[in-house]
């Protein structure tokens, strides 16, 4: 079977490689569609940051370069380990793709998606989802349901990225929101918040094609923050600041913008990961007692099928079409120059590319 080996920032390989052993826990999963994330950019760009360092071995899998990369995908169950009960073969499946340890404090106090030791299928485990096949444990599969296409389950885990984020939030039915950056996850969240009852949606994002797709999934404003100030018609146009903003871009002034766009008593999420200097002063917080909190991809571990049934039966309905966010569909083969190199242009109009082996 081909898989796309990580082995270092530039140097990813597509290679044939043996098939991984099948655990009694585990599933072997026939890879439909699984999508390029902008975790995967940034390691291939900067990395190795989730994926262990040269010489180093995963604390919870041990495993070490070069790791298969890939943690958004889908497919047909192919086979299942023999302690494996609720999966089956022919199954269509979708994948939670963190590993938790179970015996730290934040395991402990079932937060599991804040494990101290957590590992994540594609960036730290024996499988990716950028190849034919993946291994993965039963407890890591979600049920698609028979009318959601697979390849849509790809989209599954930035779907409950947006689908967490709104939860951690506390929006409530009414609220109006403001989305900074419309990228896969700032797409997924205003449909999570839309289908959450949030009326005005606004969103910021300097790229047309962007602003487009927000639109056709339910935003009601979209604002070119390089030709508007984005602020400025967001609190004219809600008497003050909306109820409830989402940073999903990670820079300085988008952190800012989000602030300052939010009402006083407002609540800030922020998704964008970043270890950039944001530059805050008290008083955006105190004397207007605005919150910020942050949001760490989907609940795991016992919880893992948790919010990507939330998502599943969303897409079965018809409130999350993930159809206006996959903006190209490549093989295999062509991962780097179609999939990798084109989403880091800065030109380029993709959001989310399917690699479909
Ligand atoms: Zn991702
Ligand atoms: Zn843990």
């Amino acid at each position: 079977m081909r898989v796309a080996n990580y082995y270092g920032p530039g140097d990813l390989r597509v290679e044939s490689v043996a098939e991984p052993d099948l655990g009694a826990d585990d599933v072997r999963i026939e890879i439909a569609a699984c999508g390029i994330c902008g975790t995967d950019l940034h390691e291939y760009e900067d990395g190795p940051d989730l994926i262990p360092g040269e010489g180093d071995n995963h604390p919870l899998t041990g495993v070490s370069l070069p790791i298969p990369l890939g943690h958004e995908f889908s497919g047909t169950v192919t086979a299942v380990g023999n302690d494996v009960t609720g999966v089956e073969v022919g199954d269509a499946v979708t994948v939670n793709p963190a590993m938790v340890c179970g015996d730290c404090r934040y395991c402990d106090e079932g937060r599991h998606n804040l494990c101290e030791s957590v590992a994540n299928v594609g960036l730290s485990a024996e499988s990716g989802g950028f190849a034919d096949a993946a291994v993965v444990p039963a407890a890591n599969v979600v049920q698609l349901p028979e009318s959601v296409p697979v390849e849509y389950g790809a989209l599954v885990e930035p779907f409950s990225v947006g689908v967490h984020a709104t939860r951690r939030s506390g929006m409530q039915t009414g609220d109006s929101i403001a989305v900074f950056g419309a990228g896969p996850i700032g797409i997924s969240i205003v449909q999570a918040a839309r289908a959450a009852g949030a009326t005005e949606v606004f969103v910021s994002e300097p790229r047309a094609k962007r602003r487009e797709i927000a639109e056709s999934v339910g935003a009601t404003t979209t604002l070119d923050p390089t030709a508007t100030d984005a602020v400025e018609a967001i609190t004219d146009a809600t008497d003050g600041g909306v109820d409830v903003a989402f940073e999903a871009v990670g820079i300085e002034p988008t952190f800012k913008a989000a602030i300052e766009a939010t009402k006083r008593g407002g609540q800030i999420t922020c998704v964008g990961i970043s270890d950039d200097d944001v530059g805050l002063t008290p008083n955006e917080l105190v004397v207007v007692e605005r919150t910020i909190n942050g949001s760490n991809g989907y609940l795991s571990g016992p919880l893992a099928d948790r919010e990507f049934e939330m998502v599943t039966s969303f897409l079965e309905s018809g409130e999350f079409d993930p159809e206006p966010m996959i903006t190209a569909r490549i093989d295999l083969a062509d991962i780097v120059e179609d999939g990798l190199e084109e989403l880091l242009d800065p030109e380029s109009e993709h959001v989310k590319i399917l690699v479909e082996p």
